[in-house]
């Protein structure tokens, strides 16, 4: 089937060169001509495991083009809507503007389809009530479309097997049976590899499907927030957050996932997603039914606080002059992502309190130089451990995740360690001499 995907970003890109792996004729259309080049030559413009050989063969086969030109949206019949909709300045609510836009070259691009009516499926993160407007828009445009809802779950540094073997999916259908069925049926077309795999399908109304994407994220950024919340706790009582979450993930109804405690979440989506829910139910009269999303919040970014007075605290109160390497400075491993980073935003409040920060990333350093040009990012762990008066692992990469505390020590200058994650054998980096500090965790447990 011939399809467009429009915003080829973390989640357009891996879209469409996963819908050109099953098959597909796809054109991925975006207005950032330095990410198309990219793109287009089969090369990603970002970080996440995977992608490359499908992309690559993709682009080999000639069934995945990438473009800046809206008029390859022509002779699609489907068009994948996967911009961004990043939080609006000054405000809580999401920045509809870029999936509005994306409305306007359909419009102005897509042409009818001898098939049928064009199918255009909404893929970006948005408020409650947008499925519904843009069908209106594209009627009232004179635009022969069916507009399908289906909200995407992908995980940073997962995305291949998220898109291409999810959890499940979800269409949201117009209420007009006749337009439903055909959505659903050319949908169902499209992701016929998954349909046949038997996953989980749910054919839902289109205020349920938009409502599905934000109501799971603002589970898990509750989840998250919950054990932090119990990590204050436990730094207060003594007790120790790792061993509380794993005796209460036992329980399935609770389960453990989402139960380690740390600096909190950040990225492109947890964030923004939650707060644009809380100004969507505002608008829609209800801002009580989700008060506690403020918490969830403020609890998340205290984490950030208590990250950078603990460093003060261990370096004996002031910040001025102490190095501090930084390990890790993306939101999450396997992503070059420093959207709303934690990691980022604690070595940036480090430097502002005076400390001589030298971070480093696998793969978030070439997005930090353009972020935070101030701050000193080398190549390698060892480079930023040498000499340093403190160690702040604030990123679960795999390698420092694995670094080894004898060897760690005989680079450092003190040795001294924040654990922001609580990745690290407390024991083993306190038996090889380490002051070492988890996150509501006892050094020696
Ligand atoms: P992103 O910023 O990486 O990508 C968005 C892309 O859209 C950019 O490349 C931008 O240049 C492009 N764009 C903007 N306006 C355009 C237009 N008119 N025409 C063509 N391209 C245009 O963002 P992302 O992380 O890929 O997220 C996209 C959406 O998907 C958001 O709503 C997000 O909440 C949602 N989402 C993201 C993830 C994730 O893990 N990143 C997961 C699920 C859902």
């Amino acid at each position: 089937m011939k399809i467009s995907v429009i915003g080829c970003g973390y989640l357009g890109a891996v879209h469409a060169a996963c819908m050109a792996d099953f098959g597909h004729d796809v054109v991925g259309v975006d207005i950032d001509a330095g990410k198309v080049n990219k793109l287009a030559a089969g090369i990603p413009s970002f970080h996440e495991p995977g992608l490359e050989p499908l992309l690559r063969q993709g682009v080999e086969r000639g069934s995945l083009r990438f473009t800046t030109d809206k008029t390859a949206l022509a002779g699609a019949r489907v068009h994948f809507i996967a911009v961004g909709t990043p939080q609006r300045g000054g405000s809580y609510a999401a920045d509809m503007s870029y999936v509005w836009s994306a409305v306007d070259d359909i419009i102005a691009n897509a042409t009818p389809h001898p098939d049928g009516p064009i199918v255009v499926v909404g893929k970006s993160t948005v408020p409650v009530g947008t499925a519904g407007a843009i069908a209106e828009r594209l009627a009232e445009a004179g635009v022969d479309a069916v507009v399908v809802w289906n909200p995407e779950f992908l995980r940073e540094g997962y995305a291949v097997q998220d898109t291409q073997r999810p959890d499940r999916v979800v269409y949201g259908l117009p209420d007009d049976r006749e337009h439903g069925e055909i959505g659903r049926a050319v949908v169902d077309e499209v992701y016929a590899p998954i349909i046949e795999a038997g996953i989980p399908r749910l054919l839902v109304n289109y205020p349920t499907a938009e409502l599905v994407k934000v109501a799971a994220n603002s589970f898990l950024a509750t989840k998250i927030s919950f054990i932090n919340s119990m990590a204050e706790l436990c730094d207060a009582s003594g007790a120790d957050v790792s061993r509380l979450a794993e005796a209460i993930g036992h329980d399935d109804r609770i389960g453990s996932k989402f139960l380690q405690a740390g600096i909190g979440f950040g990225g492109g989506c947890l964030p923004k997603d939650i707060r644009a829910f809380m100004a969507r139910a505002g608008e829609l009269g209800v801002d009580q039914s989700l008060t506690f999303l403020r918490e969830v919040d403020s609890i998340n970014m205290r984490r950030r606080d208590h990250a950078v007075e603990l460093a003060a605290q261990m370096a004996g109160g002031r910040l001025v002059g102490v190095k501090v390497a930084v390990l890790g400075l993306t939101f999450k491993p396997d992503s070059d992502d420093v959207r709303d980073s934690p990691a980022l935003d604690i070595a940036g409040r480090l430097w502002g309190r005076g400390a001589n920060v030298v971070a480093t990333d696998p793969a978030g350093a070439d997005a930090v130089r353009l972020a935070r040009p101030d701050l000193q990012i080398v190549d390698s762990a060892d480079e930023a451990l040498a000499g340093a008066d403190l160690v702040m692992l604030l990123t679960a990469w795999k390698d420092y995740v694995e670094l080894d505390p004898a060897h760690a020590k005989s680079l450092v200058s003190t040795p001294r360690i924040i654990d922001g994650r609580n990745v690290l054998d407390p024991r083993a980096w306190s038996d090889a001499g380490w002051d070492y500090r988890g996150m509501g965790r006892r050094s020696s447990s």
